[in-house]
């Protein structure tokens, strides 16, 4: 008789969305005329760049006859991918990267969950609060997490990110193994500054703790002291991953192109305290149990860098990020506290004074017919805030925010 992973049977139910989409649909139900706005879900909605669309189309006629049709991609990706990747992202920065610790991969959530493969289960995890769920479920069913209880993971050590810190995570004074760091920060789009990060490799180079960055959201960056890599500070080779995705720079999140970078100075221990290369260990997994991205995928993610390419992806990133700007101005000027939104699709909202966030979510369904995402759906310390989402239809956020703002439907 098989047996199952047990460790699957502790992991709660995939609450948040299912909840949403169920008190959405009840709403819906009782008012059939009711015209819902939603800023909940961290989709994009607008259409892919041309350049990508024609570097799809042409990679597509390629595959249309024998003599360029690609099969099988090189498991780590193709290197005319790759060095676009290391010229734009990295030298353009002051990083030098060889093309052998560049993993292209379908995206930033498979890569942030397999990592785990090459680690021990021993490993004590710290994850911030409130976080992106990938990392913890991931953690829970290699049997990192402990159990469920109240809200939290018993083996995980948790690091609140409130208005009270200024979502500026406290380094970590009980010993962990393993940091997840995402910046700028999915929920609550705030960032930290390369001073701010430093103190974070410092500590890691100190303590031996590995730090997994996740830097899906760097394309959003405005501001000059923010880093767009975690490489961008001295020594963080030494001690980081760095995950990367098209899904949210170039609207990739139908298509499926990422990539992770795992410097080959980068080392663990074996129990018996050998040091161990990790980027040896991630091409063993990767070339076991990944067969790579679609070439036609990774032609499109190429022209994201080409010169009109980058032009127009960042078009949209404007188009986004103005939508930010009026959401935080808005909810300002309605009398809101607002984080994030300016290096970061993302504003986080605080709840009014005693309102908790499904409270919230539920008053603004009901009077305005704006759906959000409760900030306690991604940990403990994310109630009293809901986030929006600045990935919307321009007239769908204004449509939302005059409702908002007018205190009418
Ligand atoms: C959207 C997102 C990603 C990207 O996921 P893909 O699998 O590349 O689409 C990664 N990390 C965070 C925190 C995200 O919000």
């Amino acid at each position: 008789m098989a047996l199952i992973n047990e460790h699957f049977l502790k992991l709660p139910g995939s609450y948040l969305f299912s909840e949403i989409a169920k008190r959405v649909k009840t709403y819906k139900e009782a008012h059939p005329e009711a015209q819902v706005i939603s800023l909940g879900i961290g989709d994009v909605t607008q259409a892919l760049a041309p350049a990508v669309i024609e570097a799809m189309h042409k990679a597509v006629e390629e595959m249309s006859d024998s003599k360029t049709m690609r099969g099988y991609a090189p498991d780590f990706g193709y290197s005319f991918l790759i060095d676009a990747i290391i010229e734009n992202d990295f030298k353009s920065r002051g990083i030098h990267l060889d093309p052998d610790e560049v993993f292209v991969s379908d995206g930033a959530k498979s890569d942030t969950g397999n990592i785990g493969d090459i680690l021990s289960p021993e490993n004590i995890v710290a994850v911030t609060d409130p976080v992106y769920p990938v990392y913890l479920d991931t953690n829970a069913m290699a049997g990192r997490a402990g159990y469920f209880k109240d809200g939290q993971w018993n083996n995980i050590v948790y690091l609140p990110c409130t208005s009270t810190n200024n979502f500026i995570p406290e380094i970590i004074t009980k010993s962990v193994d393993v940091v997840y760091l995402c910046y700028p920060n999915n929920p609550t789009g705030t960032t930290l500054t390369k001073e701010q990060l430093k103190k974070w490799v410092d500590y890691a180079l100190e303590k031996k703790v590995l730090l997994m960055f996740d830097a899906a959201y760097e394309a959003f960056i405005t501001e000059d002291e923010v880093p767009h890599s975690i490489y961008e500070i001295e020594g963080a080779k030494q001690v980081a991953i760095e995950f990367r995705s098209f899904s949210k720079t170039a609207g990739f999140t139908g298509v499926r192109c990422g990539y992770t970078v795992v410097p080959k100075e980068l080392t663990a221990l074996d129990k018996a305290g050998r040091e161990h290369t990790l980027n040896l260990l991630w091409r063993r997994r990767q070339s076991t149990k990944f067969n790579g991205t679609a070439y036609i995928v990774q032609r499109a993610a190429e022209a994201t860098y080409s010169p009109e390419g980058k032009k127009q992806i960042r078009e949209t990133i404007n188009y986004y990020m103005q939508n930010a700007k009026m959401i935080k101005e808005a909810l300002n000027s309605a009398g809101f506290e607002t984080y994030g939104g300016v290096n970061a699709p993302y504003i986080w909202i605080k709840t009014p004074e005693g309102v908790s966030s499904w409270d919230f979510f539920d008053y603004l369904l009901n009077n305005h017919q704006v759906v959000c995402t409760p900030g306690v759906g991604f940990g403990k310390s994310g109630e009293g805030f809901v986030r929006m989402t600045a990935f919307g239809k321009r007239e769908d956020t204004i449509e939302a925010l005059r409702r908002i703002k007018d205190g009418r439907n």
